[in-house]
């Protein structure tokens, strides 16, 4: 799941894509002529139902998935945006989609930005003093030599923080305790993520130092959670680091001595000229209407740290192999499937906004999408985004995923970030949510590795892709325009 990207970035990859709006395209309630009959609410057809359980039972024996996460991860590791290990993990997905079949494999160029983590070290300097694990945030400038030391000043969150005057921040280093919640759904990440992302530009506006958070992250270990951040454009920029859980509690109980407390940050962090990266695609090409899309999407990109697991080989994994075992199948579905695993989703987004300009002329003709970008654990419920008249049929594929565990949510779907720029053309959306209970124990860290991916719980991820991917690319109806988006709170 992207951090920034998702809530806090959301404005941005619409407002970044102002060439994305294709002509007739920018009217959500423009669904393209000639595309599929208008849905009189009947239903899936009993063949295509029974179809589809069959594809979906298989698919709880398909190893795809589980190879695929254990293979990026083992031979090519992380893949930071536009290093050697990124190159890499683009040159090893053309070569998986190419080995399982798919149509139309390719490589489409994305710039991408370069940022260089560096050292990092911290220190408590007084009153007691030790050393701290933390981690450089995404994007952060590094420390002039030396580093920086200075007062701490401890606030309880985002909110305390803007109560705060320049009087009482200036010279310091701004300390954001604030604990995130462990959640299914995520929205514990949701209200913690912001420290992380405009921590540092508003406590650079109060006139500190430096910035440290505690991490955006629910485990005990001693690992800190990077992820992007941002600073403003105007404004002055500060180095900002997450402390692991456990050093953000030794740092509150130093504060709660009531003594003045020092602390020297040291981070190598620095930015470096652009360069390319590509998102990669390949399709399952439809038996009647190939134009029409149905579009499924995981980025292909990771942290630096850790191997990327969860974050996201996996949904590249449980995407392609739900798109494999359709292909697999006697007859091709009505609809083309494409499969996209984007480039640097992590660190801005590049790979959704590229792909949104490249595909302008054809956004029309995107039939649905969906992503998989909250980890392997199971599935738990899904949402749609459609036209209200097509919710029967919604009704119908809930019935087929209910053997999974999976409930109908709502039609409030808003898509994964790489799915963000398509948000403004009625393209409609479903997500697929996973259990995201245990996945901020180890989301950005060092810990997201092969060994947490649960092969059980991931191919009922690829079962429930696989059913709806079908679904989506079969049936004749149309299930546009999507409704629109309101503005999140
Ligand atoms: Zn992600």
């Amino acid at each position: 799941m992207s951090p920034g990207a998702a809530a806090p970035g959301a404005a941005a990859p619409g407002a970044a894509a102002p060439g994305a709006a294709a002509p007739g395209a920018a009217a959500p309630g423009a669904a393209a002529p000639g595309a599929a009959a208008p849905n009189d609410a009947q239903g899936l057809d009993e063949d295509l139902k029974e179809r589809a359980s069959e594809l979906r039972d298989r698919a709880l024996g398909d190893e795809v998935a589980y190879l695929f996460v254990e293979q990026l991860t083992t031979e090519v590791g992380s893949r930071f945006a536009g290093t050697a290990s990124d190159r890499r993990g683009v040159e090893w997905a053309l070569r998986k989609l190419e080995a399982l079949g798919f149509d139309n494999v390719r490589a489409e160029p994305v710039e991408v930005p370069r940022w260089v983590r560096g050292h990092a070290r911290g220190e408590i300097v007084a009153p007691y003093p030790q050393a701290v694990a933390l981690i450089a945030l995404g994007g952060s400038d590094g420390t002039p030599d030396g580093g920086i030391e200075a007062e701490v000043l401890e606030v309880a969150d985002m909110e305390d923080l803007a109560t705060r005057d320049a009087a009482e921040v200036a010279g310091k280093i701004v300390f954001i305790s604030q604990r995130m919640r462990r959640t299914p759904d995520g929205t514990g990440y949701g209200e913690a993520v912001g420290k992380r992302v405009t921590g540092a530009s508003k406590a650079a506006a109060l006139g500190a130092v430096a910035v440290l958070i505690r991490s955006a992250g629910t485990d005990y270990n001693r690992l800190g959670h990077t992820g992007t951040m941002r600073y403003a454009d105007d404004g002055r920029r500060i180095p900002a680091a997450a402390l692991s859980n456990p050093d953000a509690d030794t740092l509150s109980r130093q504060m709660a001595s009531g003594k003045t407390v020092r602390f020297r940050l040291d981070l190598g962090s620095r930015h470096l000229d652009p360069v390319m990266s590509a998102n990669v695609i390949g399709e399952i090409v439809g038996r009647e209407a190939p134009d029409e899309i149905v579009l499924l999407a995981a980025h292909l990109d990771s942290w630096d740290v850790g191997t990327g697991a969860v974050d996201d080989a996996s949904g590249c994994g449980i995407i392609t192999a739900a798109a494999h075992l359709i292909g697999q199948l006697p007859q091709r579905p009505r609809r083309t499937l494409r499969v996209f695993l984007a480039a640097n989703e992590e660190f801005g987004l590049s790979g959704a906004r590229a792909y949104a300009e490249r595909h302008a002329d054809t956004l029309a003709q995107h039939i649905a999408g969906f992503e998989s970008d909250l980890g392997a654990d199971r599935v738990r419920v899904m949402r749609s985004r459609v036209a209200p008249d097509a919710i029967p049929l919604v009704e119908d594929i809930a019935e087929l995923l209910a053997p999974l565990g999976i409930e109908y949510e709502n039609n409030e779907a808003r898509g994964g970030a790489d799915l963000s720029p398509l948000r403004p053309h009625g393209v409609p959306l479903f997500d697929l949510p996973q259990d995201a209970s245990r996945y901020f124990d180890l989301h950005h860290t060092d810990n997201d590795t092969f060994d947490k991916i649960d092969p059980e719980q991931l191919a009922q991820n690829v079962a429930a892709y696989a059913t709806l991917a079908y679904i989506l690319a079969e049936v004749k109806e149309d299930f546009r325009p999507a409704p629109e988006f309101e503005p999140r709170r």
